[in-house]
């Protein structure tokens, strides 16, 4: 890329951005994408197609942020268009059952091995709903989290452990503060965080409160703090929960038909009892659910006394979305090579580009998952939120920024994951590495 065709323009995102922050808190409808930790003006899109987005100013970007996740097949893919344009025809939305809710729920269930799943709206739906049918199936009340690991906004997930990991004022093991202003120490004092990646105190927390406990939720593969990667320890103590009479519930929201097609679950050989599910689900609708063992799930209203419901849930055009996107992931079983392979190397351009420029950089990858943390550290030897907050943020801006003004649209935060999608291609990654070396080479 030249630096004629360098994205310079900014002022329609400038004055949408404006307008926005006149009608909406901080001008956006979901935190990050205001670009708070990169700083700059966040660019306002106008539309997405392949590995790229456009935005209001006309620049192009190559794109690794998907949506977030959902967008594995590539933006526009004209599969799920077809899909939703075919529903679309049908009408929006019947508030009473239909056909693709049935041929969703059974595609989730072939590939997943999950005996009963229940669709929602979003992410943070379904790992509500689980953690609330989790207690009513157990009679427990307490859940375990852990620290850098999210779960969407429902108000007793909002909690990490911050430097109180293991005590609080409450004295209890494993307890911590809310997170954030709203919810009520009452919501939080229900929720224990622990270390990811620390069998040791996992298994320490279960043998003291562990019959107190309905369930031990987590990100099999993280994405929330960047990339972490369990290690086997920690994958063992997990499932050991179950000795407790422990539910095990994975939020699979990011890594569901993303890692293989069964997930991190099955990527990693995990057996949960429950698994959360959004992004690739939804193809880019809003979509989420929770399914897994049928007596667990059949607690669930109507069949059972654990309330959950939806206006919209089971929407035709967000079924139909979901359900082209899984069979073309079904249909081609080369493509999670194919996203890996072109992952890896991603990760391998980023290591020798940052290594000539002389910046610190430690990756993390996994499958189509990467994090590039801007630190001294051996690159995989990153598997806490500690480690991870290590990192140099600063200098993450400063690359994001250089990244951005060469068309490349990295996550706008040190401590996410970036996506690759199957529209990514040789040409796409040639763009990314010219930036890359560029970028790396402003900062060393
Ligand atoms: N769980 C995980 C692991 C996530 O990454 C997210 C969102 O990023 C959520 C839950 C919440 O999903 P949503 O944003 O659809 O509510």
């Amino acid at each position: 890329m030249t630096a004629e065709t360098l994205p310079s323009q900014t002022a329609r995102s400038e004055a949408l951005f404006a307008r926005a922050r006149a009608v909406t808190p901080g001008g956006v409808n979901s935190p990050v994408r205001a670009f708070r930790s990169v700083g700059g003006s966040p660019r306002f899109i106008r539309e997405a197609h392949g590995a790229y987005l456009t935005d209001v100013d006309g620049n192009r970007y190559v794109d690794y942020i998907g949506s977030w996740g959902p967008m594995i097949l590539g933006h526009d893919h004209p599969a799920v268009r077809g899909a939703i344009l075919e529903a679309l025809a049908g009408g929006t939305s019947f508030g009473a059952p239909g056909e693709r809710e049935v041929l969703l729920a059974e595609a989730v269930t072939r590939i997943t091995g999950a005996e009963r799943v229940r669709f929602v709206n979003s992410g943070t739906e379904a790992t509500m709903s689980a953690l609330r049918l989790a207690r009513g199936f157990t009679g427990r009340k307490y859940i375990v989290k852990f620290r850098g690991n999210y779960h969407g906004h429902a108000d007793g997930l909002l909690v990490e452990a911050g430097s109180g990991l293991m005590t609080n004022a409450e004295g209890g093991l494993g307890q911590s503060a809310p997170s954030s202003a709203g919810v009520p120490e009452e919501y939080a004092r229900l929720t224990l965080v622990s270390e990811y990646n620390d069998p040791a105190a996992l298994d320490t927390l279960m043998r003291e409160r562990g019959h107190e406990i309905a369930a031990v939720i987590f990100e099999p593969v993280v994405g929330n703090a960047g990339v972490l990667i369990p290690t086997p320890e920690f994958l063992a103590a997990l499932h050991r929960v179950r000795d407790a009479g422990v539910l095990l519930i994975a939020d699979e929201v990011m890594t569901g038909f993303r890692l293989s097609l069964n997930g991190a679950t099955g990527l990693l050989g995990l057996s949960p009892d429950l698994t959360c599910w959004g992004k690739v689900i939804g193809g880019g609708l809003p979509v989420g659910a929770y399914g897994g063992r049928a007596d667990v799930m059949d607690r669930v209203s109507p069949q059972g006394p654990v309330y959950q419901a939806g206006t919209l849930s089971g929407n035709p055009l967000a079924m139909a979305a979901g359900l082209a996107t899984l069979a073309v992931l079904e249909a081609d079983p080369g493509i999670y090579g194919r996203l890996e392979a072109y992952t890896s190397r991603l990760a391998e351009g980023l290591k020798s580009a940052a290594r000539e420029a002389g910046v610190p950089v430690s990756v993390n990858q996994i499958g189509s998952m990467l994090t590039a943390f801007h630190q001294d550290a051996q690159d995989g030897s990153v598997r806490t939120y500690a480690d991870a907050a290590r990192s140099d943020t600063a200098a993450f801006a400063r690359w994001f920024q250089a990244m951005l003004g060469r068309g490349v649209y990295w996550a706008p935060s040190q401590f996410e994951s970036i996506f690759v999608g199957a529209a990514h291609t040789d040409a796409e990654l040639e763009i990314t590495m010219e930036a890359a070396r560029a970028a790396y080479a402003g900062l060393g």
